[in-house]
Order: C-alpha cells, then structure tokens, then sequence
C-alpha cells in the first residue's frame, strides 16, 4: 500500500536521482497549510520582496525544496550577479561575510558562501546568501531599514546558480528555528511556492 504520495515536483526528480526523500519535519506540512490557505495567518509580519520594487524574480527553490532544502524552510531566488538586495525587513546587522571569492554544485564549497544576517525588533533574524565577493554594502551594528539596499547578489558558496537564499529564524526555547513568513507581492500577501515568479510592488 502506497502510504504517501509524492509531490508531482519530486517525481519528476525521481527519474533524474536515484533517490528522492522527503523530509519528516512537521514544519513542511504546516508551511504547505500556509500556502494553500487552509491554516490562516493573518497576525504574523509582512516581509518586503528582497529586490527592488517593480522587479520580478522566481524561486527556483522552495521551502524543504528537492536541492539543497530537503531540511530547510528557505527560499532560492534566482537573480543575476550583481542585482541589488534589499533588506526584507528593518534590524540590526549581526552578521556579513563578503571575503568568499568562490562557489560551485559541490558542498566542499559551502565555507566560501558569503552572507548578511539581520536582527529584528523581536529577535527573529533574517539571512541573505551567496553574496557577490565584496558585495556587502552594510557593516556589523549597522541598523537598516526595511527596503535599504544592503548587498550585491552573487555565486558564492554551495550553488548551481547565481541566486539569492533567503531566509529566517525565530528563537524558541533558546534553540533556533527557521520558519516561513509572509511577503508583500504586486498580488497580495503571500507565503511564496517554489518555481513561481514574484514581482516586488511598483512604488
Ligand atoms: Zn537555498
């Protein structure tokens, strides 16, 4: 007896990799309810669209995606180098790497992945990966706005393809979560589906 049933994305794959898990956490079917509408949301914070207003991007990567996110509630944006990143909500800088020079499809270059991680006023934390070599434009301790420009999109780190990963944490009993958050679009409020373009509303 078939006891689950493959999302149709993971069949395709199937015929692409010997194996196709996928993955057990309880998050994953949550943030499927969330996107579908069947679990209501209509308290958390609204995120801003990493990009610039009036642009568009897709994710090629969803949340527990089949790559790179089998255990990640994190989404890839597919940018071109050097595209402008801006920050999806107001903080504090608590982190930039921008010294990594080097990225590729192979984990060996996960050390190289330059990053940006921003502190909220409620303690959550967003982060920003696979920056451009030298393309951070804020420091440590810098506060920042929602909408700022913050980095340069780049190829850095563990990655096919030049992309923005995106994502957030929120503390719960001292230990660090990644949780999905909901995003202002030029379509509504939304909780964002792999292999879907997204556009950032004109100002
Ligand atoms: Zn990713």
């Amino acid at each position: 007896m078939i006891k689950n049933i493959l999302p149709a994305s993971c069949i395709i794959l199937m015929a692409l990799f010997s194996s196709c898990s996928v993955s057990n956490n309880p998050l994953r079917k949550e943030i499927k309810g969330l996107q579908k509408g069947t679990i209501k949301d209509d308290t958390s914070y609204v995120y801003a669209l990493p990009y610039e207003a009036g642009t568009k991007h897709r994710i090629i990567q969803g949340y527990f995606g089949p790559f790179s996110h089998k255990e990640r509630a994190a989404l890839d944006f597919k940018m071109k180098r050097g595209t402008k990143i801006l920050a999806a909500r107001e903080g504090v800088v608590v982190r930039v790497k921008e010294d990594g020079d080097r990225g590729g499809w192979n984990k060996k270059y996960r050390p190289y992945g330059n990053n940006i991680v921003i502190q909220h006023p409620d303690g959550s934390r967003s982060g920003y990966w696979h920056l451009q070599f030298n393309g951070a434009l804020v420091s440590v301790g810098d506060t920042v706005q929602k909408g700022q420009v913050i980095a340069l999109s780049g190829k850095t780190g563990y990655t096919a393809t030049p992309h923005l990963h995106f994502l957030v944490w929120r503390s719960s009993g001292g230990q660090w979560q990644q949780v999905a958050t909901r995003f202002q679009t030029s379509n509504g409020i939304k909780y964002l589906r792999g292999w879907k373009k997204y556009q950032s509303p004109a100002e």
